[in-house]
């Protein structure tokens, strides 16, 4: 390893070995060991015999538990601690960076810097030894994560990317009316007819080719969030839905109305269903966030 003297002119140092002696984390049973320095070194066995325990639950856990004696106890919190380990010494040990096997992909907030848990270390350091101009008040390690609240971007809630929906994608055949399901997007089957039906409680005419209808109009129904909640007949024309409500006919159901648009955003938010999300998702344009 080069490193730099204290007078600038780089020298060859050779490192200590990693000496471990009595480590007993887990499954381990009074294990001796040396490890070299600067090299690179394996760890293999059978299944359950201990390579994990002493990689990651001994070695790296005392690597970390020494470093996080120079910490301050509020910034401890940020790092995901591994515990002290059960060894009776551990010399020569340089400061270590851990990457486990993944299980799982992360989420769609995993970077690189959160799965090694490096941004924590770097959001710790932009706290602790920034620059603030006048006026600007201390800021947190909190302050800087896009995955708190007070951290993250108001625009894209720090997912990085901003969805957007227009009415070509929504509406491919503006030709067709909202009954013959202009509004590719909507749900199909009974949810479909149900936000049909409820535009006509509304007052909304369906049986006219979407582009006849004013802008104003199509603009509500695609980008409105309101929600409205009325009650509704179901499957009639506007004129029979208006003689319906004259003649004091007992309505079918109330409905909930949702906008185009919010029921794509919710959809694609909070769906269960891979499907419900995939198809949503084509009519989604995904930007990177400003
Ligand atoms: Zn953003």
């Amino acid at each position: 390893m080069v490193e730099s003297s204290a007078f600038g002119s780089p020298k060859l140092s050779v490192q200590p070995d990693v000496r471990v002696l009595g480590a007993r984390e887990h499954n381990l049973q009074d294990v001796n060991l040396t490890v070299p320095r600067d090299a690179t070194v394996v760890f293999t066995g059978v299944s359950g015999s201990g390579k994990s325990s002493l990689a990651f639950g001994t070695l790296y856990a005392e690597s970390q538990r020494r470093y996080l004696e120079s910490v301050a106890p509020y910034a401890r919190r940020l790092i995901d601690q591994a515990g002290v380990p059960d060894v009776d010494s551990i010399t020569g040990m340089p400061p270590a960076v851990a990457l486990q096997q993944q299980r799982g992909a992360g989420n769609a907030r995993s970077t690189v810097g959160s799965i090694t848990t490096l941004s924590s270390l770097i959001r710790m350091l932009y706290s602790r030894a920034g620059d603030y101009p006048d006026g600007q008040p201390m800021l947190y390690a909190e302050d800087f994560s896009a995955n708190t609240v007070q951290g993250a971007c108001s625009e894209c809630h720090g997912i990085g990317r901003v969805y957007t929906v227009n009415e070509q994608q929504m509406v491919p055949d503006p030709s067709l009316t909202i009954r013959e399901r202009a509004i590719a997007s909507w749900p199909t089957a009974w949810h479909g007819h149900q936000l049909r039906d409820v535009l006509v409680a509304l007052g909304y005419d369906v049986d006219v080719p979407w582009r006849d209808l004013p802008k104003e109009d199509r603009d509500w129904i695609l980008y409105t969030d309101e929600t409205p909640f009325v009650p509704v007949h179901s499957r009639l024309t506007l004129s029979e839905s208006r003689a319906a409500i004259k003649a004091g006919v007992e309505p079918s159901y109330s409905g909930t109305f949702v906008g185009a648009r919010r029921y794509i955003l919710d959809t694609f938010a909070n769906t269960k269903s891979a499907s419900m999300k995939r198809r949503v998702a084509q009519f989604l344009t995904a930007a990177i966030c400003p």
